[in-house]
């Protein structure tokens, strides 16, 4: 069985539509997989929910998790993967920016033996410059930060195996950046390139504020150069910090010129040098121990 988990949130004007073609697509696969289409409507505000239902009365594979608010996009993925049944699952937005025809060679490459097969977006369409940007910059950022080989340009539409799905539903973190913890779960991954089109109707659901949220629970969850910061700047510092105390207790020491306005400089120099070193260094010691917290957390 293959299962399609679709996340909704106000796309009333996309359910239709949506289930139309992927549906089609489902209907003409080789050999007609048997199929079931979990959507899960995140708190909807708008006619989403009645929309779902509509369908449900003419299409017997829909699988419906309503939640009982707006809990985001990878929370609410999340809870469809943990519901779907099928041998392969693939998640895909709602709002028809991810074209279902994919899922065809989707299916091509789980039979040809990979266990995740994500869509690469070479194009992409009706995106505002500044994301199409801050985007491209922003996976190019994650992948030098990070030891998980995160492919760059790929959103959460994939195909997973079985035992991939069944590696995310042990991980339960709350903060969730689920296309880094598909790669993190390892096996034979491979990218199937798309071009992005428009959403269908509606407006994005992800301003600035979200993607940023986004991009920060992306780095953190796997990255923990943020955190090493501190000590690598603490160590820089206070080594600098060091052989500058040395250099004015020496101009002291052999009265290289310290003019007469500067009494008292001096030591409050080295004073200030010392303990500005040793704090830093303290809050590097404790980043060390901090980081290696997180990661066997
Ligand atoms: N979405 C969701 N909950 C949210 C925000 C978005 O379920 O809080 C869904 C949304 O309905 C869509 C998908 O996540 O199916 C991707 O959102 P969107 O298309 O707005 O993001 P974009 O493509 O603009 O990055
Ligand atoms: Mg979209």
């Amino acid at each position: 069985m293959l299962s399609v988990v679709v996340p909704l949130y106000n796309e009333e004007g996309n359910v239709a539509p949506l289930l139309e073609r992927i549906c089609g697509i489902l209907e003409s696969l080789p050999g007609k997989p048997s199929h079931e289409i979990v959507l899960v409507n995140d708190g909807s505000r708008d006619g989403t929910l009645a929309a779902i239902r509509t369908e449900m009365q003419r299409r017997p594979n829909i699988v419906l998790v309503n939640l009982s608010r707006n809990f985001g996009h990878q929370l609410a993925a999340t809870a469809g993967l943990d519901i779907a049944q099928g041998q392969a699952v693939v998640l895909m937005d709602g709002d028809l920016q991810d074209p279902p025809e994919l899922i065809a060679q989707f299916l091509e490459r789980w039979q040809q033996g990979y266990d995740v097969v994500y869509a690469v977006r070479r194009k992409r369409k009706g995106e505002s410059a500044f994301k199409v940007l801050t985007a491209a910059m922003f996976y190019r950022t994650i992948k030098r930060l990070t030891n998980v080989s995160i492919p760059v340009d790929t959103g959460d539409f994939r195909l997973m195996s079985r035992r991939v799905v069944e590696a995310l539903k042990r991980s339960r973190e709350r903060h969730r950046f689920l296309r880094g913890m598909v790669s993190w779960a390892g096996y034979n991954q491979i990218g199937v390139e798309y071009d992005r089109d428009e959403r269908l109707s509606g407006e994005t659901k992800y301003p600035l504020r979200k993607m940023l949220k986004f991009a920060i629970d992306g780095i953190t969850s796997f990255s923990d150069v943020p955190l090493r910061f501190a000590s690598y700047l603490g160590f820089t510092v206070s080594t600098a910090a060091f052989i500058y105390a040395i250099v004015i207790i020496s101009f002291k020491a052999f009265h290289w010129g310290t003019p007469e306005y500067a009494r008292g400089w001096a030591s409050t120099m080295v004073v200030i040098l010392f303990l500005g070193g040793v704090q830093l260094i303290g809050i590097g010691i404790l980043g060390e121990y901090l980081g290696r917290i997180y990661e066997e957390v």
